[in-house]
């Protein structure tokens, strides 16, 4: 019984002993907390200053409920110079839970707010937060990157590393990418609503135009049939590509372009097609991808990714890589309709605009080049994509004709 007591005892005094030294060393670390400047731990991140400057408000926050887990998370915010206010913000919103804070250092150096940390924790994916760091510095809006789904995030990420946006397009982003066309068609009443009015318009000023021999291309017949065509904000986009035609300025500048193409032996040229001033502008974008040491690459025209985001009319591209590109005139279906070309490429670009319409020009023999636009018909994409003039079962292909190049 006494052996049993003396075993109780000694129980009680190593018990004893623990405790107390589990309490200090809590107090300890508690202690080197609250004054950092005796602790190894902090002085490793911070200069003793920039702790005693900012002592008042790390006690506020001691104070205000603070938690271990946080300190280090509050010590790189001091590291990076943020405010402690701002990581107490940050803590109290519940920010960290989701990102690593080193993801809210790089968003918060983007220059945003504390409210689209927020909103990004609320929307994005935890995952995605360096690809959406690099989104925000390109410039890219808040709502088409939330609009995106992860495939394209990665994708547009990836690309705009090697193909950052031109500063001049940051203010053509938009979230509905067919606004830009839409409006165009609506500035363009002067034929009513009257399909049939339209149709014979176009038909007439096609009639106009001289038509490519189509023997060596692609496509078999000779005459696109706009009477097939029959929704009408598809109709007047094609009256903005005719018209556009009809101007010798613009001309001109399709001119300059095929002059440019033909001297540069490495890849095809391109860019968007932007209303504005109240008509389209064809605006050429270097190549996303151009290898200058690979002549085979003079055969296709990358767009970057990020044109995808623009509201445009479409994009268009130069077929001039020789002085007669008859053969290659129109979209191309280069390994079958399946695999690629420009019919491909439509496929994945509609996607955010079914009224994309994109162009392919042509240079031909002499000063002379074709021009081909391709869509889908919204209305009726498969029955009249397989029963069109140039079906391809992957978009309309209407010929605009052979136009003069126009030098000064
Ligand atoms: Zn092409």
């Amino acid at each position: 019984m006494l052996k049993e007591m003396k075993k109780t005892a000694i129980i009680s005094f190593v018990a004893g002993i623990l405790a107390t030294t589990a309490f200090l060393h809590i107090k300890d670390k508690l202690m080197e907390f609250i004054y950092p400047e005796n602790s190894i731990r902090y002085s490793s991140n911070l200069t003793r200053q920039e702790i005693n400057k900012n002592r008042k408000e790390l006690e506020y926050i001691l104070g205000d409920g603070y938690e271990e887990r946080f300190s280090e998370k509050y010590n790189k915010f001091l590291k990076y110079k943020e405010s402690l206010e701002l990581a107490r913000v940050l803590e109290k919103e519940g920010c960290f839970s989701n990102y690593g804070i080193d993801d809210y250092i790089a968003l918060l150096k983007t220059g945003k707010s504390v409210e689209l940390v927020k909103e990004l924790e609320s929307r994005f994916r935890a995952d995605l937060c360096n690809e959406y760091t690099l989104l925000l510095n390109n410039g890219l809006p808040l709502n088409i990157i939330g609009s995106m789904d992860r495939f394209y995030v990665t994708n547009l990420a990836k690309d705009l590393k090697d193909n950052p946006i031109p500063e001049e397009f940051l203010k053509y982003f938009s979230f509905n990418g067919c606004d830009n066309s839409i409006k165009a068609a609506a500035h363009n009443p002067v034929l009513g609503a009257d399909t049939k009015k339209i149709q014979e318009y176009l038909q007439n000023q096609l009639n106009k135009i001289e038509q490519i021999d189509r023997e060596k291309s692609d496509y078999t017949e000779n005459s696109s049939k706009i009477s097939n065509i029959k929704n009408i904000n598809t109709l007047y986009l094609i009256k903005e590509y005719v018209d556009y035609f009809e101007d010798p300025n613009n001309l001109k500048d399709i001119t300059r372009m095929l002059d440019e193409d033909l001297n540069d032996p490495f890849s095809e040229h391109g860019g968007v097609i932007i209303f504005e001033d109240n008509k389209y502008n064809f605006k050429t974008i270097n190549p996303a991808k151009k290898d200058l040491k690979n002549l085979e690459d003079n055969v296709s025209y990358k767009t970057p990714a990020w044109t995808k985001y623009v509201g445009c009319l479409g994009d268009f591209h130069l077929h001039a890589t020789t002085e007669d590109d008859s053969e290659y005139a129109g979209p191309s279906m280069d390994g079958g309709i399946l695999f690629g070309g420009d019919l491909a490429a439509l496929e994945s670009e509609t996607d955010r605009n079914a009224y994309r319409m994109n162009c392919v020009i042509t240079k031909l023999k002499g000063d002379k080049f074709n021009v081909d636009i391709y869509f889908k018909d919204v209305i009726s994409w498969h029955i009249l994509g397989s029963n069109s003039a140039y079906s391809t079962g992957r978009g309309i292909v209407l010929d605009l004709g052979v136009y003069d190049m126009i030098r000064d």
